[in-house]
């Protein structure tokens, strides 16, 4: 089918998509509620790891020379591309999503991991808590969040999602069951987050909360130069104790937002500055924010959880690429209860139905870099791509205690994340674009997202992610060079689309 015949036939089938993907989070998220219950009555947790330990050790019986890898469906990933080399592998189903307890006396959250960020989030705020770090997207689950990087507005003071754990378990290659945490055992512990699922399955995570707070005061500081942003935001992040949230949305080349916020408890609240923007039929996060270009230096107070999924329903700016009704104040009123939709299910509408691939001029990338490239990154983007709006959230990347170290030392990163399609007369394609995106961050120290596109050369993947910690601790655990790919195998492109021969006998 052309590509073009194919992606209008999706834009079709996403109004179909809508109510579906409504009852299929919904369902979800009392199924959650309702396990958290019943596990106070029965506790299944142990049983449930036990089914990985049993597969993993059928492993050496029956793998048969394939490496391991979890059973979860290529659709129910985020990232865009088909996860190809599920098909050679021998696969084990991690099939835990319960929240095993919340402790608020030690302050944590013990959960499984695949529990989704969204739904987690809302269970916490109902007992009056949260995550230090709540990355955007209900969807994302908490292993994918430890083993790929989570980040939020919040992480310039926090560092990414994986910061806030104290304690992972693991069943690793040998059908064993561990727990890593940095006082007992602190190489896995800190090899754990961007290891991609190749140290093992990890079947609980313990995560650090904080107490919510119900509303955040946002002010939004319009810019008119790619100059004057930089020093604003570099103002606002490097500001020390004022922000709890800072975040950055470029509209073009000149034009910028910059947000930053403090969480307020309702005594605090100059209630004629609420917006309640998550509404249904409240224009979209972006589109919002792009007014106050016009409206000039404003303040909001806005309920923490509307800020919390601000970039949901328009999945940053990606939804208008599949339903460009949607954001019309007509599409608003009368689907926008439905919203968002689920990012699985249309996956699986466009790998499993409509065999789509990504358009040659479509971009989903996140780039971490150094703040002081961050101008001449967006330069780069423009030049390139000349896709907008640009996303902009600053983080910590260094931790206490680590052993390891950010290639540009501990100096405050900024998640640069291109989304769109790019209308340049002149562009050069999907692959070349990439290629001089991950040449410049490679050159500036930074790093590109796991769960994007990998173009890169094993040395350069090395160069960029050194691998010390990561391959003594590989090293170091039974069977685990034999059980599992290395992270280059699994996210490169001939990873991804399954023709790198991953296993320890040639694939047939
Ligand atoms: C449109 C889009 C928007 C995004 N927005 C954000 C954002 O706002 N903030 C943010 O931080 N990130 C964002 N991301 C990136 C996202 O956080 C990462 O891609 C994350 O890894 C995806 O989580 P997932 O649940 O889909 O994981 P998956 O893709 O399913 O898993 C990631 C990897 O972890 C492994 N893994 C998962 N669970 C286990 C387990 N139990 N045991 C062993 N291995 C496991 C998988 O095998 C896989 O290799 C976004 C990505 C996209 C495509």
């Amino acid at each position: 089918m052309h590509p073009l015949v194919a992606e209008y036939i999706q834009k079709t089938c996403v109004l179909f998509l809508l109510l579906p993907s409504f009852i299929w989070d919904t369902v979800l998220y009392f199924s959650m509620l309702y396990k958290y219950h019943a596990r106070k009555v029965v506790d299944t947790h142990k049983d449930r790891v036990l089914h990985v330990q049993n597969q993993v050790k059928n492993w050496r019986v029956e793998g048969k020379g394939r490496k391991m890898c979890t059973a979860r469906p290529s659709w129910k990933s985020v990232s865009q591309q088909k996860l190809g080399y599920k098909d050679k592998m021998y696969r084990v189903e991690v099939e835990l999503d319960h929240v095993i307890e919340l402790n608020s006396k030690d302050g944590y959250v013990h959960v499984e991991p695949g529990v989704c960020i969204g739904f987690l989030n809302k269970f916490l705020v109902r007992q009056g808590y949260t995550l230090p770090v709540v990355p955007e997207l209900d969807t994302l689950t908490i292993g994918g969040l430890v083993m790929g990087g989570g980040i939020e507005s919040t992480s310039h003071k926090y560092g990414l999602l994986h910061h806030c754990c104290i304690e992972y378990e693991l069943v690793t290659a040998d059908g064993s069951c561990v727990t890593a945490s940095e006082e007992n055992t602190p190489d896995l512990f800190f090899a754990v987050p961007f290891s991609y699922g190749t140290l093992g399955f990890l079947t609980s995570v313990k995560i650090k909360i904080i107490p919510f707070k119900p509303f955040i005061k946002i002010t939004y500081r319009p810019t008119y130069s790619l100059e004057e942003a930089m020093v604003v935001f570099d103002k606002e992040t490097h500001k020390g104790s004022g922000n709890d949230s800072v975040e950055g949305i470029m509209y073009n080349l000149k034009e910028a937002v910059i947000m930053t916020g403090q969480f307020v408890e309702k005594e605090e609240v100059e209630w004629d500055l609420v917006n309640n923007m998550g509404h249904w039929y409240k224009p979209w996060f972006y589109k919002h924010v792009q007014t106050f270009l016009e409206k000039g230096k404003t303040v909001e107070y806005v309920p923490t959880l509307h800020f919390h999924q601000r970039h949901n329903k328009p999945c940053f700016w990606l939804t208008p690429l599949w339903a460009p009704w949607a954001s019309s104040a007509i599409g608003r009123y009368l689907f926008g209860w439905l919203m968002p939709i689920n990012i699985q299910l249309l996956k699986y509408l466009r790998e499993n139905l409509l065999g789509l691939d990504t358009l040659d001029n479509f971009v989903l990338q996140d780039f971490m870099l150094p703040i002081q490239h961050l101008e001449e990154g967006i330069k780069l983007s423009a030049a390139l791509t000349d896709i907008w709006p640009i996303w902009m959230v600053p983080s910590k990347l260094h931790a206490d205690n680590t052993p390891v170290e950010p290639r540009g030392g501990k100096v405050i990163y900024i998640d640069l994340g291109v989304y769109g399609v790019s209308f340049r007369k002149d562009f050069r394609g999907r692959d070349a674009t990439l290629r001089a995106f991950e040449k410049f961050t490679l050159e500036h120290d930074g790093y590109q997202a796991l769960y994007a596109e990998t173009l890169m050369n094993f040395d350069e993947f090395k160069e960029m992610f050194p691998p010390t910690l990561y391959d003594k601790v590989r090293a170091s655990l039974p069977f685990c060079e034999e059980a599992f790919p290395n992270v280059y195998q699994k996210v490169s492109r001939e990873g991804r689309n399954g023709v790198m021969n991953l296993n320890n006998k040639k694939d047939n």
